[in-house]
């Protein structure tokens, strides 16, 4: 008798240990799906049907915003635990929502592409920032109309980038720091600019307020020469390529909205709660690469507390 119930309680002991493993694999197998699923997610072109896409965005999107939350949610914990009050809570849900900063930045213009990106921006009721070139503006009549666009849209900001772009030869440039800096003098009166903003051609410098970053040494000098004059320098914290020929991107809307998003949400960008994206005018030629920034409007828009924004505010 008592070796029947010695076998009895094996039996229930082995019954649990499968019961056990069973959870288990059925928790890996149901992680291993939703690591599919991120993949699929990702690998997404940009030929896919819009209404999918947004509905993948929708989806990404709700669990990043789950993800910090709850990321957030443990953080407040440690610091002061236990929840005191309902009121943590509401202050809790308030942060999480705080206003976010976009600045689309476009360089290089007037170009061919700049006369649709004044139009995208009335389309879409967003401010832009475009740094332009002076020697751009005197090359043709149909370019320096673009200028003019530009400078008759409440939602364009105009900005420096100089009147040579150092002819592409930047380590020369830089190599006569007074020289270079004339040269951004030149192009604010040739342009009649308003703001003493400027980008650096071929450098991702920033020398606002007391905070300097550069890139390359070359460029260093004329950075400080420019700040002492009154000059804000601004760089970038993420890039887009668009070819201007073909339309293709070096990243997908997707892929760069989740850069864009994972900056803002870690608070990796140069300055928290702000994200400067540079692209160029010239890849806003074709109908396709009109489409792929429109797109990304729309998915950034999809957030109530992102916010398009001039430079010229920078940063909020
Ligand atoms: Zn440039």
């Amino acid at each position: 008798m008592r070796k029947l119930i010695f076998v009895m309680r094996k039996g229930i002991r082995l019954g649990a240990v499968w019961i056990g493993l069973g959870i288990v694999s059925l928790g890996l197998y149901a992680c291993d799906q939703g690591g599919k699923s991120k993949v699929q997610n990702s690998d997404t072109t940009d030929d896919s049907i819009p209404a999918i896409k947004d509905s993948l965005v929708t989806v990404q999107d709700s669990i990043t915003n789950v993800d910090s939350l709850q990321k957030d949610t443990i953080a407040k914990t440690e610091e002061d635990k236990p929840f005191k009050s309902a009121k943590d809570t509401t202050v809790l849900l308030t942060d999480t929502v705080s206003p976010r900063y976009i600045y689309l930045t476009f360089d290089d213009g007037p170009l061919n592409g700049s006369q649709y990106l004044d139009s995208i921006a009335t389309a879409k009721g967003i401010k832009i920032n475009t740094f332009l070139i002076g020697h751009h503006d005197k090359m043709s009549k149909k370019l320096h109309s673009y200028t003019e666009r530009y400078k008759n849209n409440p939602l364009v900001d105009c900005y420096n980038h100089s009147f040579w772009h150092a002819h592409d030869k930047y380590t020369v440039f830089y190599s006569n720091p007074q020289a270079a800096f004339e040269d951004f003098e030149h192009a604010e009166q040739s342009l009649g600019l308003e703001h003493k903003i400027v980008r650096l051609p071929g450098r991702n410098i920033w020398y606002i307020g007391d905070r300097k970053k550069v890139d390359l040494k070359t460029g260093g000098t004329t950075a400080e020469l420019l700040h002492q004059n009154g000059y804000k320098v601004i760089g970038w914290d993420c890039e887009w390529k668009i070819n201007g020929v073909t339309g293709k991107p070096d990243l997908s809307v997707n892929q760069l909205y989740t850069q864009m998003k994972n900056l803002l949400r870690k608070g990796t960008s140069y300055t928290k709660n702000n994200v400067v994206l540079l692209t160029h005018d010239n890849m806003y030629q074709t109908k396709k690469g009109q489409r792929l920034l429109s797109d990304l409007i729309d998915s950034l828009k999809q957030h109530p507390n992102y916010h398009f924004e001039f430079v010229r505010n920078y940063p909020r």
